[in-house]
């Protein structure tokens, strides 16, 4: 790219390169800087589960995410052939039934109480036991009382990025390595992004989208940016046939076969893992107990992968998505924790349209970064 970008984005996971996707395809000269490789962080290793209902692990539904978790999950079902047909990646869509266990009489009541509210909703919602149950999953632990059964979709995480990011390629997007370590103000319209090797870039409109390396940009910045990596293990099992037909989700802990044959088997929250990235014995342990319990026949499986990344958890758990304040032209996403993958589509979605249009279809008013920093200033 030899002329100056319309937009810079920075970081290269699946926020950055949909990012990139929707601003390319607004007709935005875009330019992607990326400190290590496309997907390098926990968009490549995600189980990449796309569940409307409890968006992740949790079945909450009354938190400001639910409804934009779901207006993420309808933009999901749009993209999946656009992105095929723009990038000619297949990202290993498919949709499965969830099952979520009641092993204890208090499990049971939460989760039937769950299934009378939502009794609505689409895709339905249902309680089941016995005989209902073990024809949904037969791999399911017979000691469990009933179960609530959703519907997810799922997509390959590492694919699904590389798609996004081909397709916005192909509409002239470009990809740099490059490790930015700061921003400054011009004193015209502008923002310099300054890279720990080579030149200082300029652009009119800069996206931060750096997932738990997002802290860094409360030094670049002077304002609070509450965002610390959490680290999730996951364990990549090949699974003798019959392969599982619903993912099994227990206490934050799942099991779900993906698209590519592999089973994971997932996971840890570890919120004092600081940036380490290696897995360990004790998490191993932990998934391996958990997905046992949940299916005690997959005890002849093979372990075959055992890997990690470090999520983007905010101070609130709530992402931050908008204007950095006091930034003219500076755009920060991030801290998505848990369902990175389904809000992706909505979230670069709505930031591509405030670039561009100046508002976004849906609001961002819960996620806005301000609600840390008015008032607050930290030293840079
Ligand atoms: C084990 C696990 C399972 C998960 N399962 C699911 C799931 O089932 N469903 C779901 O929806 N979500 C899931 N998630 C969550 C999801 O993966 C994350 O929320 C999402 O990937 C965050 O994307 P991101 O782009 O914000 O961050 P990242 O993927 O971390 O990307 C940030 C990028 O920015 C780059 N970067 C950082 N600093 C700089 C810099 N200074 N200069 C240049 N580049 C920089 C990094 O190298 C990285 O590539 C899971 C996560 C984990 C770890």
């Amino acid at each position: 790219m030899s002329q100056q970008p319309d937009v810079i984005v920075v970081g290269a996971g699946v926020m950055g390169c949909g990012t990139a996707y929707w601003l390319s395809k607004a007709g935005l000269n875009v330019l992607v800087l990326e400190q290590e490789a496309i997907a390098c962080g926990a968009s490549g290793v995600a189980a990449a589960m796309l569940e409307a209902v409890g968006h992740g692990a949790h079945l909450t539904g009354d938190d400001p995410l639910s409804a934009f978790a779901g207006a993420s999950f309808a933009v999901h079902q749009t993209l999946r052939q656009q992105l095929l047909d723009e990038s000619g990646v297949d990202i290993g869509y498919r949709e499965n039934p969830v099952i979520h266990p009641a092993f204890t009489l208090a499990e049971a009541e939460t989760l039937q109480a769950y299934a009378r509210t939502h009794c609505d909703a689409t895709p339905p919602v249902t309680w089941l036991e016995g005989q209902a149950l073990w024809e949904v999953e037969p791999r399911l632990n017979r000691a469990m009382l009933g179960a609530l059964m959703t519907h997810q979709a799922q997509v390959l995480a590492y694919r699904f990025v590389l798609a996004l990011a081909r397709a916005a390629e192909r509409r002239g997007m470009t990809i740099r390595h490059g490790a930015v370590i700061g921003l400054e103000r011009q004193v015209g319209p502008g923002i310099s992004v300054h890279l720990r090797t080579g030149p200082t870039l300029t652009a009119p409109t800069v996206v931060l989208a750096m997932g738990p390396w997002s802290a860094h940009t409360a030094a670049w910045v002077g304002l609070r940016i509450p965002v610390y990596p959490v680290r999730g293990q996951l364990l990549e099992l090949r699974v003798p046939d019959p392969q599982l037909r619903a993912t099994i989700s227990y206490g934050g802990m799942y099991l779900v076969a993906k698209a590519d044959g592999l089973t994971l088997a997932g996971t840890t929250e570890e919120h004092d893992s600081g940036f380490v990235t290696q897995p360990t014995a004790a998490g191993r342990q932990a998934i391996l107990d958990a997905a046992l319990h949940m299916a005690p026949g997959l005890d002849d499986a093979q372990v075959v992968g055992h890997i990690c990344g470090l999520r983007p958890c905010s101070e609130d758990r709530l992402p931050l998505m908008g204007p950095v304040p006091g930034w003219p032209g500076v755009y920060i996403l991030a801290g998505h924790f848990r369902s990175g993958m389904l809000l992706s589509a909505l979230s670069t979605r709505c930031i591509a349209e405030l670039i561009v249009e100046g508002t976004s279809a849906v609001s961002l008013a819960a996620f806005d970064p301000a609600r840390f920093t008015t008032g607050v200033s930290v030293s840079g």
